[in-house]
């Protein structure tokens, strides 16, 4: 759901009289549940720092192949796992959990 006083924006237009013009102004609802949510993401990821690697690395795998259309799971990651690149697979799920909090629909 878009904030709304920014629309998304992290910021609004007021005006400044003694400018005569418009002036941004920070989002502090937005710019607070930002700072909520990144303290959340640190304190999880304290906590599964020491879960098992298998678990965190399947969650991971379901969440790439089931972040992909079904019609392009084969290019995506055969390529990926046939030259064991491990990095490429880690930034695309960075960007996929990027895009689900975006809310951007588009698959990878
Ligand atoms: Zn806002």
């Amino acid at each position: 759901m878009k904030c709304e006083i920014c629309n998304g924006n992290l910021y609004y237009l007021v005006y400044d009289k003694h400018a005569d013009n418009m002036a941004k102004m920070d989002c502090l609802d937005c710019l607070s549940v930002i700072q909520y949510n990144d303290d959340i993401k640190e304190r999880i990821t304290k906590l599964l720092v020491n879960a098992s690697p298998q678990k965190l690395a399947q969650i991971v795998a379901t969440m790439l192949v089931n972040a992909t259309e079904d019609n392009e799971v084969e290019n995506q990651f055969e390529p990926l796992i046939a030259t064991k690149d491990r990095t490429r697979l880690l930034i695309a799920g960075e960007i996929i959990s990027e895009m689900m909090k975006n809310g951007n629909e588009n698959k990878c």
